[in-house]
């Protein structure tokens, strides 16, 4: 694959993509960015990444860099520039640059990076392996629905669960309740077979693979309910699982250490993966 980044309207070598030191996604984390899967070249729910892209610049009062269509033409130019046929595509837009100061400045531009990251193709077999949690505590702001570049708790509690061999760490609010993982969403199968994740509000990131796995289970006329749910229940559950657009359906066979349910992916997780794998195949 080749390394062609994109910065401010210029496709560059990915080692001389730069940005400036006063830029106010460096200086403030004043940005917000997408991850969009790319599966035989197409985007994965690329219109769910791009509603939502809105969504977060809009809460921060950030004006889109450009419109919907100029930012398809430009991403389809830089995964043709990349060769990319199954990769991450990383789209950031901060505020803009100007000399450091905390208010908003009202008159400047924002900065649009994209970037490209090889992805392996969706393999069943390597993704229905099951994975190790932990629980942390979520130290995290109260606008976590706005997907900020401000990861650095994220980065902490991902830190913390590779040091102790574990794929992701699920955080843990005040009221012992799960949020999410610092890079995923959070999902458990009740021992009486009901799916749940915890509702969207502004304690977690309304993820885009939580949003279609949701709509693939009602498809199936599976049950679910969107509400919290404790580190006690999930260690009690019958399966658990947890979704991103890199790592899509994970099933997680052990929290803190203990076995959930039987400690080998459960069925409930595995249909859905296989679901999951349809539909990124159904791209356009
Ligand atoms: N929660 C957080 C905090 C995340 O960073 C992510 C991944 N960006 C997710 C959930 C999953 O979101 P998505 O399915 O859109 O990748």
């Amino acid at each position: 694959m080749a390394h062609i980044a994109y910065v401010n309207g210029a496709y560059v070598p990915h080692s001389s993509a730069v940005v400036h030191i006063e830029d106010r996604g460096f200086q403030f984390a004043d940005a917000v960015y997408e991850v969009i899967a790319v599966q035989h070249g197409k985007l994965v729910d690329g219109d769910g990444h791009f509603d939502r892209l809105a969504r977060s610049l809009n809460e921060l009062s950030i004006p889109m860099p450009m419109s919907r269509g100029a930012l398809k033409l430009v991403i389809r130019e830089l995964l043709r520039q990349n060769r990319a046929q199954f990769a991450a595509l990383y789209l950031q837009v901060s505020r803009g640059q100007a000399p450091r100061d905390f208010p908003f400045p009202s008159d400047i531009e924002p900065t649009l990076v994209m970037s490209v990251k090889r992805l392996k193709p969706f393999d069943f077999e390597r993704t229905s392996q099951g994975v190790d949690v932990i629980t942390i505590k979520d130290i995290r702001w109260k606008r976590c629905d706005i997907k900020t570049v401000s990861l650095l708790a994220g980065a902490m509690g991902k830190t913390e669960a590779v040091n102790k061999g574990a794929f992701e760490a699920w955080q843990v609010d005040a009221d012992g309740m799960i949020t999410e993982g610092t890079s995923s969403n959070a999902w458990i199968v009740t021992p009486d077979g009901e799916l749940i994740t915890r509702h969207t509000d502004s304690a977690i990131l309304g993820g885009i693979t939580r949003h279609t796995v949701l709509k693939l289970a009602a498809d199936q006329g599976l049950k679910y309910v969107e509400r919290a749910f404790s580190v006690d229940e999930a260690k009690a559950a019958a399966e658990a699982f947890t979704t991103s657009t890199t790592a899509f359906i994970r099933p997680v066979v052990k929290i803190d250490g203990d076995t959930v349910g039987t400690g080998t992916p459960g069925p409930f997780c595995l249909k859905l993966l296989t679901l999951y794998g349809q539909h990124m195949e159904r791209q356009s």
